[in-house]
């Protein structure tokens, strides 16, 4: 099977299956071999990789995978693509491919029957309507995931990056910098897609932390917290969090606090109590949920 990142082997492959592109699954193959190369590079996989990839689609990175990585496991959710796939990774005796909906998957299964439990590495193309579940999902999961290199909408990869202070600093910025070192490596043009997505793309390095930067007593209660305060984030935090903060905690009390509560905490912490949430570090945020 001839390599699939170009425009001329991917229509081939579109005609003799009769393919069509279903928006709902946010499908938008890359076309464009270059770029194929350059995640790759990013990526740092080698022979020792067992290699996690979302969405393969017609199997066009999945090839690049599975030359350059030990292991490839591929989780696609459209089951029209499945006899494609079979068809165009025929020659690989290292991939699987997974029908499923990578949101509904226990990663942590699957790193313990493929992988004897050792950390795999995520590289994928994503479907953007889904990036910040699947993200969040794979952090939380406790999953052993090294890296993940992923392709996301342009704003999404600028949001993970940013600190306080700035419009796109928000609660995917704070989780993603809890659990991983985030790098945009690459700007895509929509051009490299078939079809061509109506938004800007870019590829984001996720190096996984050994230990978070802050220590905090209870995550869960912490990024509860973080929802709030951005949920409301025109609000100064004490109106945010004494409106919209809810946690249930191990016994199934519901947790909340009042706006005294927030401002004395801040008071404590030596910070403004009109400050908003969008001007709070991570270390602040848990030194908050700590004391509240
Ligand atoms: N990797 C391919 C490429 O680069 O050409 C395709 C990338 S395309 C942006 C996203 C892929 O994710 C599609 O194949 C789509 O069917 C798949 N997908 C969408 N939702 C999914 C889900 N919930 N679980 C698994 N795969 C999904």
């Amino acid at each position: 099977m001839a390599y699939l990142a170009t425009p001329t082997a991917t229509m081939e492959v579109i005609r003799k299956y009769h393919f069509m592109f279903q928006k709902k699954y946010g499908q938008n193959f890359l076309i464009d071999a270059n770029i194929v190369n350059k995640i790759i590079k990013c990526s740092e996989i080698t022979k020792e990789d067992c290699v996690v990839e979302i969405g393969p689609g017609i199997g066009t990175m999945t090839q690049y995978l599975a030359e350059n990585a030990g292991q490839v496991i591929a989780i696609e959710v459209d089951k029209n693509l499945i006899p494609i796939l079979e068809d165009t990774l025929k020659e690989y005796r290292n991939v699987t491919v997974i029908n499923e909906d990578v949101l509904k998957v226990d990663i942590r299964q699957i790193a313990q029957e493929q992988n004897g439990g050792k950390p795999m590495k995520v590289v994928a193309n994503l479907p953007y309507y889904i990036t910040t579940p699947i993200i969040m999902g794979l952090f939380e999961s406790g999953a052993p995931l090294s890296s993940m290199t992923v392709m996301v909408q342009k704003e999404v990869a600028q949001r993970m990056q940013v600190g306080p202070g700035t419009k796109d600093y928000g609660a995917l910025s704070l989780a993603v910098q809890y659990y991983a070192h985030p790098q945009i490596v690459l700007n895509v043009p929509a051009a490299c897609f078939m079809p061509k997505p109506g938004v800007g793309s870019a590829v984001v390095r996720l190096q996984r932390h050994e230990k978070p930067p802050v220590i905090v007593q209870n995550e869960k209660k912490m990024f509860a917290m973080i929802h709030a305060a951005f949920n409301q984030r025109r609000k100064t935090l004490a109106n945010a969090l004494s409106n919209g903060f809810e946690y249930h905690d191990e016994d199934g009390n519901i947790v909340s606090v009042s706006r005294q509560d927030v401002c004395h905490a801040l008071e404590k912490m030596g910070v403004n109590g009109s400050i908003r949430g969008e001007a709070l570090t991570l270390g602040e945020f848990a030194g908050l949920s700590d004391l509240l």
